[in-house]
């Protein structure tokens, strides 16, 4: 019996459910499952309608962070990007204000029911606001074709971007988008953030030439370590973001960002402020636009005032023995 047996993983399981400031995929908590271990604590929290076989993934990330542990460091913060979404330009200032001392935004685009004059007016905001050394990425959220893209980004390169993530939906529109803008001279770096779920996705947006710069999140692909050797196999320059997780999936995210041999870019990890709760009494928010690292622990208090009832608790159980059942090879039991 290895040291994380199911059995031992669901006994010492807490479910929360943490309050969100905006209602997000639909929902207005998060609900996640925490497991303790000599390593700290995992976060396993895969969205509610995920099927194991995708949720086995983020179970080995979080048995990873809690019975095997995170490779050395070689970095001790880690700079981390403010977000701007679809908001008018007038309103830019204020949610620039909630990030103090951050040096890069990530601007939404291409917002359903927005005209493209609405981005340039906020990405036109954005660098008003934070001078001509602030590095300004957009994100697309794949909602341009090609030709919508290659407009857009024509224009939207007058503000100096560091790049735009997921312009198009598919890795087949992102090659083409690369063709089309070298052709027109259109110095924009593209990101690959949605067409990079599972551990193969990577190296086909690496192989098609789909992309600059590839965005990771730790559980999707199944741990720290074995980010770091999706990241390498590309040979991509890597963003670490995280997936609407409490202080504790985001440590995990710190831990690659942290590991990664090479980091050009701030990386998608200030996410807390999406929330209304956390696990830890010091939430792991940036500070003069950076995340510093050190360990956190779960505050017993709060892991009881957001406790899931019993039923989801039994829910939550199933779902890992399920996940457990079907645990990628690179796990070892
Ligand atoms: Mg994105």
């Amino acid at each position: 019996m290895s040291v994380f047996d199911v059995e031992q993983l669901v006994l010492g399981m807490r479910v929360v459910q943490l309050p969100l400031r905006t209602r997000f995929r639909g929902v207005t908590e998060r609900e996640i499952a925490l497991f303790p271990g000599p390593f700290g604590w995992g976060e396993f929290g895969p969205f509610l309608e995920y099927a194991p076989a995708e949720s086995s993934r983020w179970l080995a990330s979080a048995i990873e962070a809690a019975h095997v542990g995170w490779p050395e460091p070689v970095r001790g913060s880690v700079q981390v990007n403010a977000t701007v979404p679809a908001v008018a330009a007038g309103e830019v200032a204020g949610v620039l204000a909630r990030y103090d001392g951050t040096r890069t935004a990530k601007v939404k685009v291409a917002e359903p029911g927005q005209r493209l004059s609405d981005d340039l007016d906020r990405v036109a905001a954005v660098r008003e606001a934070m001078g001509p050394d602030a590095r300004i990425r957009v994100d697309a959220n794949g909602g341009w074709s090609v030709e919508q893209a290659t407009d857009a980004l024509g224009r939207l390169a007058a503000y100096g971007l560091e790049y735009a993530e997921q312009p198009c939906a598919t890795v087949e529109e992102l090659r083409d988008l690369r063709i089309t803008l070298a052709r027109n001279g259109i110095d924009v770096p593209v990101a690959a953030d949605e067409s990079i779920r599972k551990a193969e996705d990577p190296l086909r947006v690496a192989r098609l030439e789909a992309a600059d710069v590839i965005v990771v999140k730790v559980a999707p692909l199944g741990g720290v370590r074995r980010a770091l050797d999706v990241v390498a196999e590309t040979g991509l320059p890597a963003v670490v973001s995280s997936a609407l997780d409490s202080s504790v999936g985001i440590r995990a995210g710190l831990a690659l960002a942290a590991a990664l041999p090479r980091l050009d870019h701030a990386c998608g990890l200030a996410t807390l402020g999406l929330f209304d709760g956390d696990v830890v009494t010091e939430s792991l928010v940036p500070q003069g636009g950076s995340i510093s690292l050190r360990s956190v622990e779960p505050d017993p208090e709060l892991l009881d005032r957001w406790a899931a009832p019993d039923h989801r608790r039994a829910w939550w159980a199933d779902r890992v023995r399920a996940a457990y059942a079907l645990l990628p090879h690179f796990v070892h039991r």
